[in-house]
């Protein structure tokens, strides 16, 4: 059973539990901020006015929180661009626990204009790295669409790998030791952007991030108008005069149409539809020379679609000039209105098709934003004018919902989600990472095979700390931190989940796999085994004894009374973390990880001040950030103390009378009652191949030579 808690160690808990940060999950900036920024800013785009034509701030819409912007120049009264905070639409908690909140300023097309970082606590950008890489990281957005697929480089560390993709699709740079915090960023400027983008700009439903289809280059065959009907190929709607006068009941239109009324069941328009790119369809309907010199006319990928009415009402009318866009035809897809244009092609006429009032070929710019391999709808209008003078005028439309047959479509996988898309990234190092887990457990099930042997123990543990130091730690990004426990508990007193860590796999494995060992274990599988930093420490105090260098080893009670520090440091973090998080960003550095194992030493002089003179602490007293100061480790000695086993073995000759594992301990974890210290054990196994070894446990050797019996029946400790 876990041993009781010590008196200092039960509020850390209660600390742990009622870490009460008041997140920040509501916009920062005022109108006059707004203003300040944007007010007689110059349009960049030209998608709605001039550039060049000032803008004035609208106040903050009520339905989702954006602030229009405004030109003198709009062709209408609308706005011409917004902008909003990311953390009022899309909250994703960073790493700190806190969402990263940038301004964004997008255009009615869905083009970022500017993209600026207003709060962030991302440890790496906050010092380490500092601000300079999440500036030019957000720079890059500058000019790019919602509407394009944008990803990050998925090579871990990688600046420069662009992944090959559609026409659509965009990579930016990543940014190397920081690649978790970029995909949180990317998906939160996503996310918000998307929510503008369904509220306000009419598209981005569901796929706006999505590749098009592309048309299957399938085998022509040669096919009657009735198997082109059936399948699809060739799609209508037909509307009869009884339904079209419904679509007018209760508006000033009803009953305006004497044709209409006098013959209900009249045919009032039949509309047909056909998508041309497929070569069969095309050249089915519109014959073989016809449809290559389409071809010739498409050739900058524009999708082409074959309209045509007969009946009573016709898709143009008598103002329809060859070229332009038909007045009484609208496309839409996911309520995206995409502009269709006449080809002015004289083909479009079709022998097929003999009582046709109107047929056009349409096509549809490749930058529209047209998924033609999803479906989309063809609208017809009908107008109707009450009175002569001042007329009201009521409209209608008659909807064909066009669905492309999927047999004549390439349809590129979905995009993964970010999370995914690291996840892949990382996937080698996860494999080699979680070999590396799968041994330390074995090992640590079957302690015996390695640690009997001093020799074989030294080059099992060496190995595998050069391993947690180079690998884990400085290759992989793998260094736990109290940040990321602080963070969570943030994120989780928020109701943001803990969504954040799948962006960084490295640390969610770690952090699982630490979990588990704490319970099974004890704390000591982490620090012992597992923490770059403490490696680094345990290498410093090895070079030391094997040099010689005095060891200061202080008296139990001294090393206890110092030990308590950790928790009082693991305190004030926490504190600080919910009451003064500045603070707490700054009282963070009592860590020495960030600039040891992250940035590898490449900081300003303070840090490698510190986290040198850690190092050389270490030098004299063995292991002391780990053993005095270190507020993760004091978490997970609390945590710790959900250990379900007493795993190391021990005999009632432990410590009465026999001191030798107590001696060899280098990190006083063994009372003088022979009890292990499991808040203190770092699993190092010294006294484990000491308890296996007949060779070197004291009462066995004496039994082993001399015959005496002193009591060897293991017991646990
Ligand atoms: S005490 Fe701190 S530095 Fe030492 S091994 Fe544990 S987490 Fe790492
Ligand atoms: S020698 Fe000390 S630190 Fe090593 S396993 Fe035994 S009690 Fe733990």
């Amino acid at each position: 059973m876990a041993s009781s808690m010590n008196h200092y160690q039960r509020p850390l808990l209660v600390l742990f539990g009622i870490l009460l940060c008041a997140i920040a999950t509501a916009g920062e900036l005022t109108k006059p901020d707004i203003e300040q920024r944007f007010q007689n800013h110059v349009a960049h785009t030209g998608a709605a006015v001039a550039s060049g034509v000032s803008l004035h701030v609208g106040d903050k819409l009520h339905d989702i929180a954006v602030w229009p912007l405004y030109s003198d120049q709009s062709p209408d009264s609308n706005p011409v661009e917004y902008v909003f905070e990311t953390i009022d639409l899309a909250p994703i908690p960073g790493f700190e626990g806190t969402p990263i909140n940038m301004l964004v300023e997008m255009d009615v097309s869905g083009k970022f204009l500017s993209v600026e970082a207003l709060t962030q606590r991302e440890p790496v950008f906050v010092s380490g790295l500092g601000p300079g890489p999440l500036i030019n990281f957000l720079k890059q957005y500058e000019g790019l669409n919602l509407r394009q697929e944008i990803t990050i480089a998925s090579g871990y560390g990688n600046q420069t790998s662009h992944a090959s993709g559609g026409a659509n699709r965009v990579v930016v740079d990543g940014v190397a030791k920081a690649t978790a915090s970029v995909r949180i960023i990317n998906q939160s400027l996503l996310g918000a952007a998307l929510a503008v983008a369904r509220s306000k700009l009419g598209f981005a439903q569901q796929s706006a991030t999505a590749l098009p289809a592309t048309f299957k280059n399938i085998p022509f065959e040669k096919l009657d108008l009735p198997t082109l009907i059936r399948r699809g190929y060739v799609q209508h709607v037909t509307i009869t005069n009884a339904e079209v006068e419904k679509l007018f009941v209760g508006t000033d239109g009803a009953g305006l149409d004497e044709a209409v009324l006098k013959n209900p069941d009249g045919i009032f328009a039949d509309m047909t539809v056909a998508s041309l790119n497929s070569p069969i369809v095309g050249r089915n309907l519109l014959g073989d020379d016809n449809w290559a010199q389409l071809q010739t006319h498409l050739q900058d990928n524009r999708a082409a679609y074959w309209v045509a009415t007969s009946g009573a009402y016709s898709l143009t009318d008598d103002s329809f000039t060859p070229g332009s866009s038909p007045q009484r035809l609208e496309l839409s897809q996911q309520d995206l209105p995409i502009e269709l244009r006449d080809t002015n092609r004289d083909y479009a006429r079709n022998p097929l098709f003999p009582n046709l009032n109107a047929a056009l070929i349409l096509a549809v710019a490749p930058q529209a934003g047209l998924d033609p391999g999803q479906p989309m709808d063809f609208r017809l209008t009908v107008s109707r004018a009450r009175g002569s003078i001042m007329p009201v005028i009521t409209q209608k439309q008659l909807v064909l919902h066009y669905t492309p047959p999927p047999e004549l479509f390439d349809y590129p996988p979905k995009p993964l989600p970010e999370w995914l898309q690291a996840w892949q990234g990382r996937l080698p190092d996860l494999v080699i990472i979680s070999v590396a887990l799968l041994l330390l457990t074995a090992m640590l099930i079957w302690p015996h095979f390695i640690s009997i042997h001093p020799k074989r123990l030294f080059v099992f543990r060496i190995g595998f700390l050069l391993f947690t130091l180079g690998f884990i730690g400085w290759h992989a990004q793998g260094q736990l931190s109290i940040v990321q426990i602080t963070g969570a508990i943030k994120s989780m007193m928020a109701g943001a989940g803990l969504a954040s860590f799948l962006y960084d796999p490295i640390s969610l494995l770690l952090i699982a796999f630490t979990a588990i060992s704490l319970v099974v274990w004890g704390r000591g599988t982490f620090c012992g085994w597992l923490c770059p930093f403490g490696v680094l420490q345990e290498l410093v105090g090895l070079v030391a004894r094997f040099n010689k260098i005095p060891q200061w080893r202080l008296p139990p009670r001294v090393s206890k009374f110092l030990s308590r520090s950790r928790y009082v440091v693991l305190a004030a973090l926490m504190m600080a973390a919910a009451w003064a998080p500045a603070w707490a960003v700054k009282m963070v550095e009592i860590e020495p990880f960030k600039t040891a194992i992250t940035v590898n030493f490449q900081r300003e002089w303070p840090y490698l001040v510190w986290a040198i003179g850690v190092l050389l602490l270490g030098v004299f007293v063995y292991k002391f950030f780990c053993r005095y100061l270190c507020p993760l480790g004091a978490a997970l000695t609390v945590l710790g103390k959900l250990r379900r086993f007493k795993w190391l073995q021990r005999i009632p000759a432990c410590g009465n009378p026999c001191q030798r594992c107590r001696h060899a301990c280098h990190y006083d974890a063994i009372t003088p009652q022979g009890a292990i210290v499991y808040d203190d054990c770092f699993q190092c196994l010294d006294c484990v191949g000491i308890y296996h070894d007949d060779t070197r446990c004291v009462p066995k050797v004496i039994y082993n030579t001399k015959g005496v019996t002193i009591q060897v029946r293991p017991s646990k400790s």
